[in-house]
């Protein structure tokens, strides 16, 4: 069985920085996201990666797309083996949660459509994972990717033992980097209330012992500490992370800020400034009772 530890969590919840933190682990090696975007880079060979080369100049990715490459599943930053929806069709049709039980009961009453895809693209996962940790010499892969619905595939592959890290942050946190981006608070809020709810029915899949909801604003305020708590609960042996938890050997994809040095580890809290306190209600309202229960209200 292949040690498999999935961070699930919405966008803005810290899950790059998670992911040095959990690579830093001399055990662990971390990749981010799985399924690098094509938004910014339309040639994928051009995206950076987090150790400063490009995607396809990059000698770790290109020891890992060679080895699977070579086991008969193409793998080129053009044809990312590992990622399950190859297009946005694909990915509306297929792989995007919905909040709402109906239609997500019609998404997986589809799912049989798929099923030669589904088991072509579970070699491809543990060929991909198996060559990343080749090529990184560790024995723990943490995945990034964020998805409930990656999750939820992963789950069902036999040879992955997976320990899922659900990480949250507070909503009116999420609302401030949304608005910053152009969208509307309420649909922000709105947002946030659902993608919980999508994230909660598959939280709840796997055994109590395998699954831990880690508070972004818990991590920032001891974030040595909290690690420590984390790797115990993935099975490693203690280790400090290093103050520049960047130091250690990476290979990241994802948000923006991997390319960055590493800044110290704190929770700003702009939002506490960004938004008026009739806006702060007006989030934890719209967020619904998860904001309750896990204490942000
Ligand atoms: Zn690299």
């Amino acid at each position: 069985m292949i040690k498999l530890v999935y961070v699930m969590g919405t966008s803005h919840s810290g899950s790059t920085l998670l992911a040095f933190l959990l690579n830093s682990h001399p055990e662990m090696v971390s990749i981010g996201e799985t399924s690098p975007s094509l938004k910014r880079n339309k040639d994928r060979h051009l995206l950076p990666c987090s150790c400063g080369d490009l995607i396809g100049e990059c000698k770790f990715w290109n020891q890992v797309f060679d080895d699977v490459t070579a086991q008969g599943i193409p793998f080129t930053p053009t044809n990312w083996a590992i990622s399950f929806s190859k297009t946005r069709m694909m990915r509306n049709l297929f792989y995007r949660s919905h909040a709402n039980p109906v239609k997500e009961g019609l998404r997986r009453a589809a799912m049989p459509l798929q099923a030669s895809h589904i088991k072509k693209m579970r070699r491809a996962n543990i060929l991909g994972v198996e060559a990343i940790l080749k090529a990184s010499g560790k024995s723990v892969f943490a995945d990034a990717s964020k998805s409930a619905n990656r999750l939820e595939l992963l789950l069902q592959i036999p040879e992955f033992d997976v320990r899922v890290i659900w990480l949250v942050r507070d909503p009116r946190a999420f609302v401030s980097s949304l608005r910053r981006r152009g969208f509307d608070l309420e649909g922000s809020a709105e947002r946030w209330n659902k993608t919980m709810k999508v994230m909660e029915r598959v939280y709840d899949r796997p055994p109590h012992d395998n699954k831990m909801i880690l508070k972004y604003e818990d991590l920032c305020a001891d974030h040595k500490k909290v690690m420590n708590d984390v790797y115990d609960f993935i099975g490693l042996d203690e280790f400090e992370v290093p103050d520049d938890y960047k130091s250690p050997e990476h290979h990241i994809i994802g948000h923006k800020s991997r390319l960055n040095p590493a800044r110290p580890v704190q929770n700003k809290e702009t939002w506490r400034e960004k938004l008026t306190t009739e806006e702060q209600e007006m989030a934890l309202r719209l967020a619904g009772p998860k904001a309750a229960e896990l204490g942000y209200v």
